[in-house]
C-alpha cells in the first residue's frame, strides 16, 4: 500500500494529483525549484522539499528516499516519461506510478514504437529512412525522440528534403540529445483522435474512450473535446479495440494514451503512445466518472482495474481549453509578468485545474500553461455555450493570455459544426483578429488602469527560445 507520495512536478498538475491523494488518505511532498519558492502547488501538498532541477532523476529519487515517500508520481512533462527515472525508481525500491522503464524506452522511440505496433496489425503511417518515392510527397520529417510537437518539419518537394533533414536533426539533437530523425507520409486534413488505455500488472486492458484533439498550434494541443464528432459507433469500437491491441502489444502498465491521425477518408494510423497522465484527461473523467490519478495509484500498487470495459460509458460532452501564457496575435509568443487578477469562473458543469493564483509570477521557466478550463454538458451544443459563457466569466489580468483567442476559435461555425482538422486555425484567420473582444475584460482592465507587465519581452528560455518568430532550443 503507497502511504505517501513525492510528486515530481509543478503547476496545475501538482495540484491536480495532490487533490486525490489526500482523497485517498495519502500523504504528499511537493518539490520545488527556486523560481517556484511561492508557487501554488506547494499548499496543495502536506509538505515541501526545495531541489536543484526538475529534471535530475538522481535527486528526485534521493528526495523521495529522505522524506520517506514510497512511491513517485511524475505527472506529464519534465521526467514522466524518462525510462532513466523509472530505472533508478526500480532499483531504489521506490514505486514509479507508471509504466516498466523497457516500456518506456520502447514508446518513446517513434521508431521502435511503430514497429511493435506494426507486428501486433495495428495500421501504422507509412514511413521512410531515405528518399521517399516522388508520388508521397508531401511528407513530414519527425525527430524519433521527438515530443511536444518540436523537430518535425513539413516537406512539400524532394529539392527541399535534404535542408529539412538537417535541421529538423539540429533541433532534435538540443531538444531531446538524440539527433535522428525519419520521414513520414503527411496526412491531409488530419484529426488527431487519441484513446485513453489502462492496464494492470494482471494481463487486463481497457480503453475509456476517445479525445479529439484537432484545434492544434504548433503541432500542440489546445482545444480537446470528448465524445469525437468523427466517430460513430462502429469505427469507435474499431479504433479502441486498436487501443486495447496497442496496450497488450507492450504489457503496458498504468494509464496511458494512443494517439492516432484520422484522415478524411476515415482510415486511422498509429501514430504515437504517451506512457503517462496526459494534459487533457479532464475531458474523459468529466464523461465517465473515473479519477485517473487515482486509478494510477491503484494499478501501481499492484491492484487490478476496478472497471471492466462493460462497465464504461461515456456521458454527455466535455470540453477543456488549455490557458496559456502566450499571445495568438503575435504568432503565440509566450507572456510572462505577475497575475494581479484572478476571477476565474464558476456554476454547474465547470472545472478549473490551475496552477496559479493572483500574485503568481509567470516566468520564462516553465512551460507556459497557467490552466485548463472544462466544461462538461449533456450535448456539445450546451458544452460549447457553457464553455463560451465560462470563457467570458474569466477574468485574468496582469498576464497577457490565449482566453480571447479561445473563445474566438469556439465561437466560429466550423467548430459548432464539428468541422475539425489539425489546419483549423490557419483556416480560420479571423480568429487572430481583435476586433471581437470579451467586453468584461476590457472593461476591467480599464477600470484597474492595469498596464502590460514590464516584463513582458519577446524572449524566452523555455521549452526554447523564442526568437523571430520561431522556436530555438538554448
Ligand atoms: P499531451 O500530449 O499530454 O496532450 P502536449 O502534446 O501539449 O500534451 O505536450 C506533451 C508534453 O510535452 C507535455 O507534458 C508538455 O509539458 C511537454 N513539453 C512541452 N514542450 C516540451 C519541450 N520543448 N520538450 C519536452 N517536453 C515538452
Ligand atoms: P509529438 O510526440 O510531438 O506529440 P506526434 O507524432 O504525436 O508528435 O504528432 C503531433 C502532431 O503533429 C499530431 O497531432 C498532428 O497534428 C501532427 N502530425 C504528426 N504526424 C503527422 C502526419 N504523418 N501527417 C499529418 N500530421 C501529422
Ligand atoms: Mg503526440
Amino acid at each position: 500500500m503507497i502511504r505517501k507520495v513525492l510528486i515530481a512536478n509543478r503547476g496545475e498538475i501538482a495540484i491536480r494529483i495532490s487533490l486525490t491523494l489526500r482523497e485517498m488518505g495519502i500523504q504528499t511532498a511537493a518539490v520545488f525549484t527556486e523560481p517556484d519558492e511561492h508557487s501554488p502547488h506547494l499548499r496543495a501538498a502536506d509538505e515541501i522539499q526545495r531541489i536543484h532541477s526538475y529534471l535530475d532523476s538522481q535527486e528526485i529519487v534521493r528526495t523521495a528516499k529522505e522524506c520517506s515517500a514510497d512511491a513517485i508520481h511524475p505527472g506529464y512533462g519534465f521526467l514522466s516519461e524518462s525510462p532513466t527515472l523509472a530505472a533508478a525508481c526500480e532499483q531504489a525500491g521506490v514505486i514509479f506510478i507508471g509504466p516498466e522503464s523497457d516500456t518506456l524506452r520502447t514508446m518513446g522511440d517513434k521508431l521502435e514504437s511503430k514497429g511493435v505496433m506494426q507486428k501486433a496489425g495495428i495500421p501504422t503511417v507509412p514511413s521512410w529512412h531515405g528518399s521517399p518515392p516522388a508520388a508521397e510527397y508531401p511528407v513530414l520529417v519527425k525527430a524519433v525522440g521527438g515530443g511536444g510537437g518540436k523537430g518535425m518539419r513539413l516537406v512539400e518537394t524532394a529539392a527541399n528534403l535534404a535542408d529539412a533533414m538537417a535541421s529538423a536533426s539540429r533541433e532534435a539533437a538540443s531538444a531531446f540529445g538524440d539527433e535522428r530523425v525519419f520521414l513520414e507520409k503527411y496526412i491531409r486534413q488530419p484529426r488527431h483522435i487519441e484513446f485513453q488505455i489502462l492496464g494492470d500488472s494482471h494481463g487486463n486492458y481497457i480503453h475509456v474512450f476517445e479525445r479529439e484533439c484537432s484545434i492544434q498550434r504548433r503541432h500542440q494541443k489546445i482545444i480537446e473535446e470528448t465524445p469525437s464528432t468523427a466517430l460513430t459507433p462502429d469505427l469507435r469500437a474499431r479504433m479502441g479495440a486498436a487501443a486495447v491491441a496497442a496496450a497488450k502489444a507492450v504489457s503496458y502498465r498504468g494509464a496511458g494514451t494512443v494517439e492516432f491521425i484520422l484522415d478524411p477518408a476515415g482510415d486511422f494510423y498509429f501514430l504515437e503512445m504517451n506512457t503517462r497522465i496526459q494534459v487533457e484527461h479532464p475531458v474523459t473523467e468529466m464523461t465517465t466518472g473515473l479519477d485517473f490519478i487515482r486509478e494510477q495509484v491503484r494499478i501501481a500498487e499492484g491492484g487490478k482495474l476496478s472497471y471492466r470495459q462493460s462497465d464504461l460509458h461515456q456521458i454527455g460532452h466535455s470540453i477543456e481549453c488549455r490557458i496559456y501564457a502566450e499571445v495568438p496575435e503575435e504568432e503565440f509568443r509566450p507572456a510572462t509578468g505577475t497575475v494581479e487578477t484572478f476571477e476565474p469562473p464558476a456554476g454547474p458543469g465547470i472545472r478549473l485545474d490551475s496552477g496559479v493564483a493572483q500574485g503568481s509570477v509567470v516566468s520564462y521557466h516553465f512551460d507556459p500553461i497557467l490552466a485548463k478550463l472544462i466544461v462538461s454538458a449533456p450535448s456539445r451544443e450546451a458544452a460549447i455555450e457553457r464553455m463560451k459563457r465560462a470563457l467570458r466569466d474569466f477574468v485574468l489580468l496582469g498576464v497577457r493570455n490565449n482566453i480571447e483567442f479561445l473563445y474566438r476559435v469556439i465561437s466560429t461555425e466550423d467548430f459548432a459544426a464539428g468541422k475539425l482538422d489539425t489546419g483549423f486555425l490557419d483556416r480560420h484567420p479571423q480568429v487572430f483578429s481583435t476586433s471581437e473582444t470579451i467586453p468584461i475584460e476590457a472593461i476591467l482592465a480599464a477600470s484597474l488602469s492595469i498596464t502590460p507587465h514590464p516584463a513582458d519581452s519577446s524572449r524566452a528560455t523555455f521549452p526554447g527560445v523564442w526568437t523571430s518568430g520561431s522556436w530555438r532550443n538554448s
